[in-house]
């Protein structure tokens, strides 16, 4: 049976971890707040030390690379691409991107790839796409335990052609939601799930299991 695998744990989730760093809260600088009845949105509190992005991150700001074509025409992929960052609900901005697709940049690219880790799979599997992040945090020995690693950067790489019965609408929002699922901090779960990690059928449809990673990461910042 052909199956769509989907960016595999040891490549998907590969991860960047930049040099540790206590310098936290950014520049100590705080603007008096305006009065309001309605207090700022706040990221949660992360016992668990979640990768997330943050707070100094959000909105993440995505940029859409169409230098590589890939099987379905740009408008297309940036329609889907749009819909799947929607979907989740966390704060973004979307450009288009200046330069060229390239790790540890600071700028966090989405487009159709052709890395390496793209390679197809034996038994009918294909990757169908790959999401490398760069996290800075604290390292164990000289951190707190209220240190948490963030993510900084993220870059997603989709397949530009898989085989024929995957060139679908459905199965390439199915890609972006999972890749854009693991660059906002989420791991794969049990299927069924848009972040589980094989799949045949493309789902497009957020689970509960799929929402509660992104509440515990970002809660009242979600716009969804
Ligand atoms: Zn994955």
């Amino acid at each position: 049976m052909t199956r769509l695998l989907f960016a595999g744990v040891l490549l998907a989730c590969a991860s960047l971890v930049a040099a540790a760093s206590c310098a936290r809260g950014g520049d100590g600088t705080a603007a008096t707040p305006a009065p309001t009845s309605t207090p700022a949105p706040r990221l949660p509190d992360n016992p668990d030390h979640l990768e997330r992005w943050g707070r100094d991150s959000l909105p993440v700001a995505f940029c859409i690379d169409t230098a590589i074509g890939g099987w379905a025409p740009d408008r297309e992929f940036e329609e889907l691409a749009e819909r799947a960052l929607d979907a989740w609900g966390v704060p973004y901005e979307l450009g288009s991107c200046p330069g060229a697709m390239g790790e540890d940049n600071r700028q966090s690219e989405i487009g159709w790839g052709t890395a390496p880790a793209l390679d197809r799979y034996g038994d009918g599997q294909f990757q169908a796409g790959i999401t490398n992040t760069r996290i800075i945090g604290c390292g164990e020995e000289e951190c707190g335990p209220d240190d948490v690693p963030e993510i900084v950067e993220a870059d997603i790489r989709i397949l530009p052609d898989p085989p024929r019965e995957f060139q679908t609408r459905a199965c390439l929002l199915s890609v972006l939601l999972h890749e854009i699922g693991h660059a906002y901090g989420l791991g794969h779960l049990d299927a069924p799930s848009v972040m589980q990690t094989r799949t045949s059928e493309c789902p497009v449809t957020l689970t509960r299991d799929d929402r509660a990673g992104m509440d515990a990461r970002y809660g009242d910042m979600l716009f969804r």
